[in-house]
């Protein structure tokens, strides 16, 4: 067992700053790197060190492995934290860490090796339990072997690129005819992404929900589950708003997927925290799709309904303590919401809309946290994501955490660049959401840009009918007037007005 003094964090934007936070807590120093894009960035200016590592291009900085390890050894550095994206998912990179004597703050390269594959983690969890949806065991070689699959499975299918993430290389195939146009997308899109245009089939799940297991394991053989969180509000195959627990799991289906992902997590003799995704359709039968190991951009929810700093765990499994946590120990409480404040345009397809933030001013107050790396005045550089920051809050119920949600997304004030907090506020009021029947079609079944604009007209058609009243008001003041929730919501108009 080693104790880790100082950490390097291989990251940028609200992650880095995410895991240096807790470090702080834990006494540990911290060191960033930036790319000269990043010159100015808050995780630069939070780090007890900082140090520039190439030009804004990420293959040029923050990819660049073997400089970051350079940096760590020159600086005394112990452990290197990656986050998110860019080299958390990168078995050669932890494996280098390794072999310069460092700790890798992550699972073992064997591990990512394994689970970086969609169809290698499906053949190392083959011998488990684990229910998996139809389709090919190993990638196409032959196309007209594909479309005999392909009808078989029965339409749509999806093909998938084995080396995938972040939602890139996947193509719906609504029937045959469109077999080989949509075959030849996804590979050239999973070659230009991944470098590697292996895709397979899968039975592509109809109304298909996305609910994923946080699972937490040590060097010791122990792994425990943190529940679930359910991701099903996505564009792009990516996730935009996420919840935790999920509305419509049964206890016994939670106890159940939970049992399976510890098995996946067991599979690859996993440690650190991981993710273990599935689709569920609309009977709740649920499907394995893939293990992320890494630190998830969604984990906060997950934290706040169980009260376990997840970046904590994970530097103290690195360091090879046991986990201290049982299984029983652990229980849902409360529930949260996040939605990603993309810098996006949702009336545009959500296309990044990358600037200044002209304006930049969090919401505050009870059951908010704000993950984020930006302040007022501040580029979005377009030279990586476009995410602004995370929104989450936290209630007694699904309703209130809904409640301060739409509260906390009236407070954020962004102007400068379009973001997605307009269309997560639509989903916040949607029917659909609120009654939590919803599933990944959310978005193509009920987003259309103009359902963004009528709520600006009403919002200042109620502010003049506010106005008016409050004339009235003035001059009859016994007269009652009732306040609607849609004048109330149009507030922060006035504001801006007096
Ligand atoms: P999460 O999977 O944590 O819910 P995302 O799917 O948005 O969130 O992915 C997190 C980040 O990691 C994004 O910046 C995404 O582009 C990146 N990412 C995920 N998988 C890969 C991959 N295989 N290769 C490169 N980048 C990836
Ligand atoms: P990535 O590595 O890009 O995250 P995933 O396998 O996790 O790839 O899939 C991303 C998203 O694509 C899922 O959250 C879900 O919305 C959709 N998806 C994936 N597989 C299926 C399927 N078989 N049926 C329906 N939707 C799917
Ligand atoms: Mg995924």
């Amino acid at each position: 067992m080693t104790t880790i003094k100082k950490l390097l964090v291989a990251n940028r934007g609200e992650i880095a700053l995410r895991v240096m936070r807790t470090c702080r807590e834990m006494g540990i120093k911290t060191v960033a790197i930036y790319s000269e894009a990043d010159r100015n960035a808050l995780h630069v200016r939070y780090a007890d060190e900082a140090v520039c590592v190439g030009p804004a291009a990420s293959a040029e900085s923050y990819l660049k492995g073997d400089v970051i390890i350079d940096v760590c050894k020159r600086l005394g550095v112990d452990a290197i934290h990656p986050g998110y994206g860019f080299l958390s998912e990168n078995a050669s990179f932890s494996q280098m860490v390794r072999d310069a004597g460092l700790i890798f703050v992550g699972p073992s390269p064997e591990s990512i090796e394994v689970m970086g594959s969609k169809l290698a983690a499906k053949a190392a969890v083959a011998t488990y339990n684990i229910p998996m949806v139809p389709g090919t065991p190993s990638a196409i070689a032959d196309r007209d072997e594909a479309k005999v699959i392909s009808a078989q499975i029965g339409y749509p299918v999806l093909i998938k690129a084995s080396a995938g993430g972040g939602g890139k290389g996947m193509r719906v195939v609504e029937n045959e005819a469109e077999f080989d146009e949509q075959m030849d997308r996804a590979v050239s899109e999973a070659l230009s992404a991944f470098g590697d245009g292996s895709v397979f089939i899968e039975k592509y799940v109809t109304s298909p929900r996305h609910i994923e297991i946080q699972v937490l394991g040590d060097q010791h053989g122990n792994i425990i589950h943190l529940f679930e969180r359910e991701c099903s509000v996505q564009r792009r195959h990516q996730k935009v708003v996420e919840e935790a627990p999920s509305a419509i799991l049964t206890p016994g289906i939670r106890a159940e997927m939970g049992r399976c992902a510890v098995d996946v997590a067991r599979a690859c003799g996993y440690y650190g925290a991981g993710t273990v995704e599935f689709i569920v359709d609309d009977q709740l039968n649920f499907y394995f799709l893939e293990m992320n190991t890494r630190l998830q951009v969604e984990h906060p929810v997950t934290e706040q309904i169980t009260g376990i700093d997840l970046v904590k765990q994970m530097i103290y499994i690195a360091e090879g303590k046991p986990l201290t946590i049982q299984q029983d120990d652990l229980q849902i409480k409360g529930h949260a919401v996040e939605v990603r404040v993309y810098a996006e345009d949702p009336a545009n397809n959500f296309l990044p809309d990358v600037g200044t933030l002209e304006t930049y001013v969090r919401p505050q107050g009870n059951g908010v946290r704000v993950d984020d790396g930006f302040e007022q005045g501040m580029e979005i550089p377009i030279y990586y994501d476009p995410m602004i920051a995370k929104l989450i809050t936290y209630g007694a119920d699904r309703e209130e955490a809904i409640q301060k949600m739409i509260r906390a997304i009236d407070e954020y004030q962004i102007t400068g660049v379009q973001t997605t907090l307009p269309f997560c506020r639509f989903v916040m009021e949607h029917e659909a959401f609120r009654s939590a029947n919803f599933d990944t079609r959310f978005v193509s079944l009920y987003f259309t840009p103009d359902v963004l604009k009528p709520a600006v007209d009403k919002a200042e058609e109620d502010l003049a009918a506010v106005l008016g009243a409050f004339l009235l008001d003035t001059q009859k003041p016994k007269q009652q007037t009732a306040v609607s929730a849609a004048q109330q919501r149009s507030r922060w108009k006035e504001r801006r007005l007096s």
